[in-house]
């Protein structure tokens, strides 16, 4: 069994520092490994891109869209030089258009069955333009909706993310009061805590929020976390419906020896805190750093953890790459970015020296009845900094008050619970994508339904 990750076993030893503070990158250096992936079209390039549409009747992106965006239409609008108007197309679907366009895997959505792609293998930019015409529209600092008239009832959204917010936005829309509780400082969710830096810049989830609240009627209390200083049962009395949008607070545990102790880190909470960071120097970051899993939160605390200045980075993800979670598109960004991905590979051990980690033993695997076992052979990584991205789990802070299915909270075609007055949405629920969008597609569709039972 052979040591692997670029050095030598002793030097490895000495080396490993276990989550040391500061890459040794200078700010300058830094700002340019964080600034914009995609940087934006320019009005030029935006029209140039918007007539290579077809325009196509029964167009397929629009069926891959999880929001059903009119896309041709809002093309077609940009395309005529109206992009405010591109942009309410987009809004009136999916409020949170601007995000979405940042951080939809595209490449496995709307751009994939592209006219264009199937016949040049060159999509029109969709996320690109969706992109241009939401920020035109936010920028004009103009909210596109108005509310309907008051219709004094009162809707309690648990959660600030991409499913609380979208939900509260199309309530607040329709007339109802809403209030929004929120368990962290600030709203946002994942699209703030969750999402590589480089995919929002310049505070663009803030932005996002504060651009859902100009429509009005909506209040958000932070610092209140259901189950502890929030009551379902009291919700549920004070109000005439209640919406969860609570995500996933837990994480999956490795099950390894060497797993508990320091520099063995749960991926997004390590993405949450570079989020948050005002000085990325500050940052902990290791040398040689492994991380398992192989969705999109593997890749961007990988490709993260590069851009910080870490020496080496592989993740081992335990099939083969076609059934990585994460995009083609991303694993190819990961491997740019100098990211070394083993397929078919999974953690067994993790070897301490003075409490740090100082390397991972992975086993390799194969596929045995569609469940992946050990073959026996084994390699060794030096692993200073192991992160733990092979997913989240929900933790029940209702207790067994409403049906679960594999431990996610179970939700009809309209969103609705087993408890009457009782809607979810997002990751909470059984069978919930990984997905902004398709959080804020399950927010906007309990809204309607919440709506119409308020107006029955
Ligand atoms: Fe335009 Fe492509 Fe959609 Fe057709 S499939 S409408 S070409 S973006």
């Amino acid at each position: 069994m052979a040591l692997q990750g670029g050095m030598a076993k002793d030097a490895a030893t000495e080396t490993l520092r276990g989550g040391h503070s500061g890459s040794g990158l200078t700010h300058e250096e830094l700002k340019h490994n964080f600034s914009d992936l995609h940087p934006p079209l320019n009005a030029h390039e935006a029209a140039v891109e918007a007539d290579r549409c077809y325009f196509c009747h029964d167009a397929p992106c629009m069926t891959a869209c999880p929001t059903s965006i009119d896309i041709p239409l809002f093309i077609r609008q940009i395309s005529t030089g109206n992009p405010n108007g591109a942009a309410r197309t987009i809004f009136d679907q999916n409020i949170m258009g601007g995000m979405c366009a940042r951080v939809c895997p595209t490449e496995t959505l709307c751009e994939e069955v592209c006219v264009r792609e199937v016949a040049e293998g060159k999509p029109v930019k969709i996320g690109q333009l969706q992109r241009y015409a939401t920020d035109h529209l936010m920028e004009s600092g103009k909210h596109p909706f108005n509310r309907a008239k008051k219709t004094g009832k009162k809707v309690a959204v648990v959660g600030a993310g991409p499913a609380g917010m979208a939900a509260a936005h199309r309530l607040s829309m329709h007339g109802h009061q809403v209030t929004v509780y929120e368990s962290r400082k600030k709203p946002g969710g994942l699209n703030e805590f969750g999402i590589a830096a480089y995919k929002a810049v310049d505070d663009f989830a803030q932005k996002e929020v504060e651009f859902i609240l100009g429509i009005g009627g909506i209040s958000i209390k932070t610092g209140k976390t259901l189950g502890k200083n929030l009551d379902i049962d009291t919700l549920r009395n004070d109000h005439d419906a209640v919406f969860l949008g609570i995500g996933l607070s837990g994480v999956n545990a490795l099950g390894i020896d060497g797993e508990a102790g320091k520099g063995v880190e749960d991926a997004i909470k390590y993405i949450g805190a570079l989020r948050q960071a005002s000085d990325l120097s500050s940052l902990p970051v290791g040398q040689n750093v492994v991380v398992i899993g192989g969705g999109m939160t593997a890749i961007d605390v990988a490709i993260q953890s590069k851009l910080l200045g870490a020496r080496d980075v592989t993740i081992v993800y335990r099939r083969s790459q076609a059934e990585m979670g994460a995009s083609a598109f991303e694993q190819e960004l990961a491997k740019t970015k100098g990211v070394i991905i083993r397929h078919n590979a999974m953690p067994v051990k993790i070897k301490r020296k003075r409490g740090q980690p100082a390397s991972i033993v992975c086993e390799r695997t194969t596929i045995k009845g569609g469940k992946v076992v050990g073959t026996g052979e084994t390699f060794e990584l030096a692993a200073d900094s192991v992160f733990k991205a092979i997913g989240q789990n929900f933790i029940d802070v209702l207790v067994g008050k409403l049906a679960l299915d594999k431990g996610r909270i179970v939700v009809g075609a309209d969103k609705q619970t087993s408890v009457k007055g009782i809607w979810a949405g997002g990751d909470c629920i059984a069978n919930g994508k990984d997905l902004t969008v398709a959080a804020v597609d399950d927010g906007r569709r309990a809204a309607e339904s919440i709506h119409a039972e308020l107006s029955a």
